[in-house]
Formats: C-alpha cells, sequence, structure tokens
C-alpha cells in the first residue's frame, strides 16, 4: 500500500514540474512579444511627433509592467495618432487650395470669353474636392497652367521664348532664338507672319493653290480626352472633306490685352509661401520666387506655373514615398507582431488541453487507488488516512484547475483584442495604400494629349535604364519638338494649338510599339523610348515619325497649315548615365532645329 501512495506522490510531483515548465514557457512567450514590440516601436521612430510619443509609452509599459492592461489602452491611441499625422498633410493641401481659388477668381475677374469661363469655373468648382487629394495638386497645378495659358493667349499675347526645356527650371542653357518679327521692328499682323517665313515649316497656302492630296486623318476619336470643336459646317459628306474636318483648327477670337499681373505676382508669392519644402526643393523655389520677384510678364506666367507644377510633382512624389514607406514598415512590423500573438494564443489552448487531459488522468488514478484502498479490510486506520489525503490532494487539483481555467480564459480574451486591433489597423494601412496608389496614376497623365506626362517619363526612364543596364542590348532615347509652334498659337489661337499638340500626341503613338514609350515632356515637347531596337532601325522609325506629322492636313478656313517636328536621336552607351543621354538628345534636337528644322539628328 505504502508503495502506491509513494507511486501517487511521485506522480503528483511530476504534475507540479510539469506546471511549472508550462508557466515558464508561457513566460518566454510574453518576454518575445514584449521584445517584438519594442523593436517595431524603435523602427518608426522619427516618422511622426504624436505617433513617436505613443511608442515612447509603448516602450514604458512593456518596460514597467501591465502589458494587457497598458497596450489595451495605448493601441487604440496610436491608432488615432496615425490618422491624425494624416490629416496633417491634408490641411496643408488646404492652404494650397486657397491660394488656388484665388488665381483662378483673378483670372474669371479679366474678360475671358465663354469658352474658358466654362472649364474655369468648373475648375472653381472641383477645386476643393481634388485638392483635398494631396497628389491632385500638381495635376491642378498643371490644369491652371493650360487654363491660365489659353486665357493669356485669349489676350492677345505672344507665347514666351523659352530657353531649353532640360534646364529651363533652372535658368540653363541659353538657347539662341531668332526674335519674334514683331521685335525686329517688322508690321506683321498675325496670319500674315507665317507667309513671310522664309523656309519657315508654318505655311499658309493661298487660296487657289493646288492643296496636297489628303492623307489618311487620325479620327477625332483618336485624340484622347479632347473634343474637337463643333462646327456643323465641317461635318461633311464625303470621306475626304470628313477627314479634313479631324485637321481643322478652331477659329478662335483674340481678344485685347489687359493687366493684372501684380494681383497674379502677389497670389503666386502667397503660394509659394505656404509651400513648406523640403530642404533639397529650396533652391528651385527660390529660382521660382526669384522670376516672379523680378517682374512677370505674360509670356513668363505659363512657363511659371509649368514649374510650379512641376516642383509640386517633385515634392508630393517624395512625401507621399516617404509616408508610403512608413506605411510599409508599420504594416511589416504588425504583421510580425500579429503572427506572433497568434502563435502565443495558440500555444496558450495548447497548454489548456495539456493540463486538462493530465486532470483526468490524475482523476482516474485516483479513483483506481481508492477502490483498492477500500477492499483493504483490515487496515481501516490507515485507509482512512490516506483517503483524507486524498481528498486534500483532490481538492488542491480543483482549485489548481479551476484557477488556471480562469487565468487562461482572461488572457486569451485579451489576446483575442489584440490581435483583432492589430488586423483592424493592418486593413487600414491597406486601404491607405490603395488610395495612394490611385491618386499616383492620375498624376502620371498629361491633361491635354492623355499621354503620360514628365512625372511619368522619369520613372519609365529609370526603369529602362535600370534594365539596359542589367540586360544590355539597344535602348534609344528621342526627344522631339514641334517647329515653330509659337506661330501656331500668335497664327491661330491657342486652342488651335492645343488641338495640333492632340492630333500631334495621338498621330505619333499609335506608330509606335507596344513596348515603346512616348510621353508629353512639357509644352510641344515630346520624348520617346525603344528599348531593345538597334540604332538604324530607331533612326528611320524618327523619320517615319517626322513623315507622318509633316503630311498630317492641318487646316485653317481653308487654308493648308503645314506643321512639322525636329528630333534628336541618341543610343544609350557604355557608362551613361540618363541625364548625359538626354543631354545629347536634347543637344542633337538643337542641331537639328539649327540645320533648318524638320529633321532628325542623330548623337
Ligand atoms: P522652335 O521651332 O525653335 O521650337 O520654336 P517654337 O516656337 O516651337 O518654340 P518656343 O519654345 O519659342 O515656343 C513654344 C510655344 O509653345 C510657347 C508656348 O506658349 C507654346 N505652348 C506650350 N505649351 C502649350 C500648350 O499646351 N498649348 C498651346 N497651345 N501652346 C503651348
Ligand atoms: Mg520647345
Ligand atoms: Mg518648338
Amino acid at each position: 500500500m505504502s508503495e502506491e501512495v509513494e507511486r501517487w506522490k511521485e506522480k503528483y510531483l511530476q504534475l507540479a514540474e510539469r506546471q511549472e515548465q508550462l508557466e515558464a514557457r508561457w513566460e518566454q512567450r510574453v518576454d518575445l512579444l514584449r521584445r517584438s514590440l519594442v523593436r517595431s516601436s524603435l523602427a518608426v521612430e522619427g516618422a511622426d511627433p504624436a505617433v513617436e510619443r505613443c511608442l515612447h509609452e509603448m516602450r514604458e509599459i512593456l518596460r514597467d509592467g501591465d502589458l494587457d492592461e497598458g497596450l489595451s489602452q495605448l493601441v487604440p491611441r496610436l491608432e488615432k495618432a496615425v490618422l491624425e499625422s494624416e490629416r496633417h498633410r491634408q490641411e496643408r493641401a488646404v492652404r494650397l487650395t486657397e491660394a488656388l481659388h484665388r488665381l483662378v477668381s483673378q483670372l474669371l475677374g479679366m474678360s475671358v470669353p465663354a469658352e474658358l469661363r466654362k472649364p474655369l469655373k468648373r475648375f472653381a468648382k472641383e477645386l476643393d474636392q481634388r485638392a483635398a487629394r494631396l497628389r491632385e495638386l500638381p495635376v491642378l497645378l498643371g490644369e491652371l497652367s493650360d487654363l491660365q495659358g489659353q486665357v493669356l493667349d485669349l489676350q492677345g499675347l505672344a507665347a514666351p521664348q523659352q530657353s531649353g526645356f532640360l534646364k529651363r527650371l533652372f535658368g540653363g542653357r541659353d538657347m539662341p532664338l531668332a526674335p519674334p518679327a514683331a521685335e525686329r521692328g517688322e508690321e506683321t499682323p498675325p496670319s500674315a507672319a507665317v507667309n513671310e517665313v522664309d523656309a519657315g515649316p508654318v505655311v499658309v497656302e493661298a487660296l487657289g493653290l493646288p492643296k496636297p492630296a489628303v492623307q489618311a486623318a487620325p479620327l477625332l476619336e483618336d485624340v484622347p480626352l479632347a473634343e474637337a470643336p463643333a462646327d456643323e459646317e465641317a461635318i461633311a459628306e464625303t470621306e475626304a472633306e470628313q477627314n479634313a474636318a479631324a485637321y481643322a483648327l478652331p477659329d478662335s477670337p483674340e481678344p485685347a490685352f489687359s493687366v493684372v499681373a501684380d494681383r497674379v505676382e502677389a497670389t503666386l508669392g502667397s503660394m509659394l509661401d505656404s509651400l513648406h519644402l523640403p530642404e533639397q526643393h529650396q533652391p528651385q523655389l527660390q529660382t521660382l520666387r526669384a522670376r516672379i520677384q523680378h517682374g512677370l510678364n505674360w509670356y513668363e506666367l505659363v512657363p511659371v506655373l509649368d514649374d510650379l507644377a512641376m516642383l509640386m510633382i517633385a515634392f508630393s512624389d517624395q512625401g507621399q514615398r516617404d509616408f508610403e514607406n512608413y506605411l510599409q514598415t508599420l504594416n511589416e512590423r504588425l504583421t510580425a507582431m500579429q503572427e506572433n500573438l497568434l502563435a502565443a494564443h495558440q500555444g496558450h489552448n495548447e497548454g489548456r488541453d495539456a493540463a486538462q487531459a493530465l486532470d483526468a488522468e490524475l482523476r482516474e488514478q485516483v479513483g483506481g487507488l481508492q477502490d483498492s484502498m477500500r477492499q483493504a479490510k483490515d487496515l481501516t486506520s490507515l485507509k482512512q488516512v490516506v483517503e483524507a489525503r486524498l481528498d486534500g490532494l483532490l481538492t488542491t487539483v480543483d482549485t489548481y484547475r479551476q484557477q488556471r481555467s480562469e487565468q487562461e480564459q482572461k488572457l486569451g480574451e485579451r489576446l483575442q483584442q489584440l490581435v483583432s486591433r492589430v488586423g483592424s489597423l493592418e486593413q487600414a494601412a491597406r486601404g491607405l495604400r490603395g488610395h495612394l496608389e490611385e491618386q499616383r496614376q492620375k498624376a502620371l497623365q498629361d491633361p491635354l494629349t492623355g499621354l503620360p506626362n514628365r512625372a511619368a517619363w522619369n520613372e519609365r526612364l529609370e526603369l529602362e535604364f535600370a534594365r539596359w543596364q542589367r540586360y544590355g542590348g539597344d535602348l534609344l532615347l528621342a526627344v522631339l519638338d514641334v517647329d515653330h509652334f509659337k506661330r501656331v498659337n500668335d497664327g491661330y489661337g491657342h486652342l488651335a494649338g492645343d488641338r495640333v499638340l492632340k492630333i500631334i500626341g495621338t498621330e505619333l503613338h499609335k506608330r509606335l510599339r507596344k513596348t515603346d514609350f512616348i510621353a508629353r515632356f512639357g509644352g510641344e515637347e515630346f520624348v520617346v523610348l525603344l528599348p531593345n531596337t538597334p540604332y538604324d532601325a530607331g533612326l528611320q522609325l524618327m523619320e517615319s515619325l517626322r513623315e507622318s506629322i509633316g503630311s498630317c492636313p492641318f487646316h485653317f478656313k481653308g487654308e493648308r497649315v503645314a506643321i512639322t517636328l525636329s528630333a534628336g536621336l541618341t543610343a544609350f552607351s557604355e557608362g551613361d548615365s540618363t541625364e548625359r543621354a538626354f543631354e545629347r538628345a536634347d543637344s542633337a534636337l538643337y542641331r537639328a532645329k539649327d540645320s533648318g528644322r524638320n529633321r532628325v539628328e542623330a548623337a
């Protein structure tokens, strides 16, 4: 009998030891969680002061003790701080929106025709909603720049003399340009001026001269994001007339000049003041400020707005990326934390099952012991003692089981709460990332032609360049510029100029392969990337693009308008950088201009 009691005692000690082991394992898990939380919080330090404060507190809680209580209070505050950080960004957008409103109302204050008043009003109406999304700001500035350009052109102004577009923003290379006819002291009414240009490519043929055969014209539907101005007479019966209508340039009035420069300067100035740009963009900001302070004239307004838009794109791109990176990091940390919690939660359930199984086993053995003792008739006193002990033992085990079960249930509930909170944080971060991506896509398209814009170009150029560095092969880069485009605006109005740009964009785009890339770099300048294209084939392609534009049958009030373009082409070669290749193509383009235009120069 005493042997049996010994066995039972042994079993009890084993149980106690097992219990200690379970508790030690649990402690280890809590310690692991604590460490992972401390590391996660250190990783996002510096992202935002309020978020950082929460994380600091989190570390305090982890150091000093009540993990469950402290964390379940802190996590909602951390969630709030992350959302608050996003709200601050939105407030900056509001300040910029106000400045944009002022600029639009100044434009509306000018005597602008109804066709421009409408888009301006629409712009103003949509401004609040669109500008609330930070990523929209560069796009808005670009659109405003276009509208402003149209208003200015309708005021009867000549277009600005622009320097080379690569360095325009920073006052880079100065292009030797022939002064406009008016500056040379010649009396040239707009429509006659184009006739006068000796070898100039914009030629309006006199009525009665034989017209060139009408080419397969781009259909109006081909022109992205834009509609041809309604001209009922131009709805032709024959195919030839329909084709001709596609190239008809709108006949827009050119109202008188009016002066609002002071107000525009003040608005632009206050807009720049409200921009909080990071250190590396300060030189651009100063250059812009100097250009505005030195006395803006009409000619410079459009490029200044363009440059401001570029600056915003550069800035908001970087800001958004920082924020995206921050969210990415936060998200990864939270995922790791959630996994730890889940693992701990599972382990905890296993632990409870094991304890219950042991409990059952223990009860069975005790039952057996009681049975055998009942059979020992002549050892009554011993039986009583042992039974009393067994009663005590069972009470202890019951109490243990109950306490343990309650404790585990409480811990399990708390863990479950933490897991679901972390899950909802993760979901919010995912939603935010999707939204950012949507805004990003919008910011990459040129609204006039529907082609990718300069920001999209920069991204693609980096990508193709990286691919070329890795896999080698041929990569060609070309810069294209419409010849004497200023004269199109001067002679036929800004709307006609816009229409020409849209058609050119469509023509060029449809002649390229899917793997090629074309973007509107700015103004009347386009850029093209040709991956896996041998140099000779690229040159041939550029020639065919040039010819196709030259033979587009543009016409204005029945008179043919010849539009041509010049281009510079270069191939990436060993040791190249994107900047160097671009400079080469840009120089080749200006050689093409110097040698008479309507040509492709290779570099
Ligand atoms: P070059 O042959 O040397 O390139 O002469 P250009 O007249 O084409 O070049 P310049 O840079 O002097 O003028 C380009 C003009 O293009 C000035 C600007 O007003 C006009 N422009 C820029 N963007 C747009 C636009 O979106 N629409 C219209 N209609 N005109 C624009
Ligand atoms: Mg140009
Ligand atoms: Mg040009």
